[in-house]
């Protein structure tokens, strides 16, 4: 099974595909997650997309592809969840085959709407782990320990590209390339949409739709 959570910066993709991923014994795929990565270890790929994620635009779908063509091939034969994959029509049409190779299939794809000035809101106040995962929000769901996350104990981060002007250039990006990909699959009929305005009912929601 492959489950898609589709939405703008902000929607709350990240909460609930960790949540999925973890009660359905899924693997969680973050492309943004990824490359984060490749940054923090300073390799080739991370000061090549370093630019990309500094300014909030889309990585080259090259680039994008490989990391994923390597994380899918490590976990082989599972169900993914994925989240802020794919952002590009060419993105959806190479997942397509990726999917197929892997003997899966495209079940759901979840379009998360929560409108931009509360998506604004949450991405400043937004903190993260960057060892868990865990998200936090420092208005609405701060963590018990100043900057500590409650679940590893490891220090939060505030994004770099979770700040005014560069959500608004990711948000830009979301509305210029990504919204023909719920086109794509809209025309396959894969489309629930939801509302991302509370996380709690959100899961609630989706987690009949896909079996749980
Ligand atoms: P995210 O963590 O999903 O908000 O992604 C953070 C940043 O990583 C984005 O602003 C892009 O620069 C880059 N990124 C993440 N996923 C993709 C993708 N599927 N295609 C292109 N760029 C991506």
């Amino acid at each position: 099974m492959i489950i898609i959570l589709f939405g703008a910066p902000g929607v709350g993709k990240g909460t609930i595909a960790v949540r999925l991923s973890v009660e359905m014994g899924m693997v969680h795929v973050s492309t943004g997650d990824i490359l984060r990565e490749e940054l923090a270890k300073k390799t080739d790929v991370g000061e090549k997309v370093r630019e990309f994620l500094d300014s909030g635009l889309l990585v080259p779908d090259d680039i994008v592809l490989d990391l994923l063509k390597k994380k899918m091939g490590r976990d082989r034969g599972r169900g993914f969840v994925f989240d802020g994959f794919p952002r590009t029509v060419d993105q959806a049409k190479e997942l397509d085959g990726l999917a197929a190779e892997c003997g899966q299939e495209i079940s759901h794809v979840f379009n998360i709407v929560v409108p931009e000035d509360i998506v604004v809101k949450r991405l400043c106040s937004r903190r993260i782990c960057p060892k868990c995962g865990a998200i936090y929000n420092t208005e609405f769901k701060p963590p018990k320990k100043d900057m500590v996350c409650d679940v590893c104990g490891s220090g939060l981060v505030h994004r770099s590209d979770d700040r005014d002007e560069v959500i608004r250039v990711r948000l830009h990006e979301y509305g210029k390339k990504t919204r023909a990909v719920l086109e794509y699959y809209e025309k396959r009929k894969l489309v629930s949409q939801l509302s991302g305005v509370d996380g709690e009912e959100l899961f609630r929601r989706i987690s009949p739709l896909v079996g749980k």
